[in-house]
């Protein structure tokens, strides 16, 4: 039996983690009113509070539906003490009572301790705490937890993989062009259609998460980032990051994972090399390719690990949080798809036609081949061989152009991936209740085209990279964990617009060329 493509695989995957865990969620809440725990000290009851009136015994609650949570506990059938989770508003107000030791709360009375969350709990009264984690989590909880750590080995993984791919990923393509004549005028309008496209598409992102705010309301509430760029100015926070992509020693840039650095030494490095040229340039290109491409295989390798990843992800996810995670995760997949949309359908269309004087819709038919394969590989790299053929055998676009810009392209310049990052970056930022300024989202959109530029042409490239701008930005790097289930899906997406901006690129500037040789000539 034929094996099932990868990417219905992770499709599989993220639906059946989605199903189980939201199936867990609705079936077992924590049920904890059902079961009074007897204590050699009293009764101990955990109470769900709706609108004020406690859940009836017998129905399913979530930790997450109540507006309070009691941990009632009942010493000797006389004195009740009551600790409130999740009610912030009151913890000022009641904060004293917490002091009043249980065991002597009058008859009658109750006495209260609010806290915040189970953290405050734990510090403000360690026996109930302990009694709460004993008897107060369901079971879909507890496997929540376990499918979560069995995710995070997925991610670890991916970080695993980074660094060496990003360095030989980049130098195996500028060592790559040859030598130093091939860097001629078509370098320079190749550089600048690639910058101008991936800043559009940047742009058009920064607009559409602005506008669509689709991590609005994510719970946690507003807060100042302590990492780059918090309360500066733009220009302190470009001239940090300037600082930041100069390693004072390359090496510790690599063992200590500062992306920045790295990519801006390899573009150097990568430079340097084809500027030397000769035997020198070409061994260091055939090291660099044969490392390249062990790389992608071992990314490979992991990537098929995805389906079982994203399984685990998206079970944690949904059991702990229910249906709410959703929400907001289908509101971001509406943005980022509308933003790559809007580029692809309106931005570099209107780059064709009026730039490079095609029909779009000409060229988009005559690309069809490459982009769906693009879409189902999510692959620049592995789309390579029919976007060359279907630009110089159906777009009529010379070799001399298609062979220079579209392999630079693949893995150079990602406008689907860049915008990506943006809308992600943002989203999580929003979604994890930080505040971003004007300067951050500039250092993001910056870095996002470095990424973006970093990035190599293979399925959740984007992914990976995305940890140097959550770096830039002192986001935690961990907080990728909420956007990974839906990876795949975007990244079909993205990596069409990749396939989409090359092949656009090679009409333009074969159309600079043309013009060129026109003026030359003439
Ligand atoms: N998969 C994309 C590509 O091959 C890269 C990315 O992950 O954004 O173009």
């Amino acid at each position: 039996m034929q094996r099932m493509a990868l990417h219905w695989q992770i499709l599989v995957a993220m639906v059946l983690g989605a199903g189980c865990g939201l199936g867990l969620n609705a079936t077992s809440g924590d049920r904890v009113t059902e079961r009074p725990i007897t204590h050699p000290a009293g009764t101990i009851q955990l109470v769900g509070m709706r609108r004020g009136v406690p859940v009836p015994a017998g129905e399913v609650w979530s930790l997450d539906t109540p507006e309070r949570i009691f941990i009632q506990l009942r010493p000797q059938q006389q004195q009740i003490r009551r600790v409130v989770v999740g009610d912030i508003r009151l913890v000022e107000r009641l904060r004293t009572a917490a002091a009043e030791p249980w065991p002597n709360v009058p008859a009658g009375q109750i006495a209260r301790t609010v806290v915040p969350t189970l953290d405050a709990l734990e510090q403000a009264d360690p026996v109930a705490y302990a009694l709460f984690q004993q008897h107060g989590r369901s079971w879909a909880r507890r496997l929540g937890d376990w499918s979560q750590l069995a995710g995070d080995l997925f991610l670890r993984m991916l970080k695993m993989i980074s660094i060496p791919l990003i360095v030989t990923s980049l130098l195996a393509g500028i060592t790559g062009l040859g030598r130093a004549e091939r860097l001629g005028k078509m370098f320079g309008r190749t550089l600048l259609y690639y910058l101008t496209t991936s800043l559009l598409a940047i742009t058009v992102g920064l607009l559409c998460v602005n506008l669509l705010q689709p991590g609005a309301g994510g719970g946690a509430p507003a807060e100042e980032l302590a990492g780059a760029g918090s309360g500066k100015g733009l220009a302190v926070v470009l001239f940090e990051q300037l600082h930041n992509m100069i390693p004072p020693n390359p090496f510790g840039a690599l063992a200590t994972g500062n992306f920045l650095s790295i990519i801006a030494f390899s573009l150097l490095l990568g430079i340097a090399t084809i500027l030397t040229g000769g035997t020198a340039a070409e061994r260091l290109h055939a090291l660099v390719d044969a490392a390249f491409q062990v790389m992608m295989q071992l990314t490979l390798g992991i990537i098929r690990l995805a389906p079982v990843g994203v399984f685990f992800l998206m079970l944690s996810v949904t059991a702990t949080q229910g249906v709410g995670i959703f929400q907001t995760l289908g509101w971001y997949l509406v943005t980022v798809a509308c933003a790559l949309l809007v580029h692809a359908v309106i931005v570099l269309p209107l780059l064709l036609y009026f730039v490079a004087q095609r029909n779009p819709w000409q060229y988009a038919r005559a690309m069809s081949p490459a982009l769906l394969t693009a879409f189902s590989s999510a692959s620049s790299n592995g789309t390579l061989p029919l976007t060359l053929t279907c630009v110089e055998r159906r777009a009529g676009i010379s070799n001399r152009v298609g062979s220079f810009v579209l392999p630079l392209g693949a893995t150079v310049n990602m406008d689907g991936t860049a915008l990506y990052e943006v809308v992600a970056v943002l989203f999580i930022a929003q979604i994890t209740g930080h505040d971003l300024s004007l300067s951050q989202q500039v250092v993001v959109a910056l870095t996002a085209l470095l990424a973006s530029i970093g990035a190599a042409g293979i399925p959740h490239a984007g992914l990976v990279m995305m940890v140097i701008i959550l770096q830039a930005v002192g986001l935690p790097t961990e907080s990728q964990g909420l956007i990974i289930a839906v990876d795949r899906v975007l990244d079909m997406g993205r990596t069409a617009v990749n396939v989409w901006s090359d092949s656009c690129g090679c009409a333009v500037i074969s159309r600079w060329e043309a013009r060129g040789e026109r003026a030359r000539s003439a």
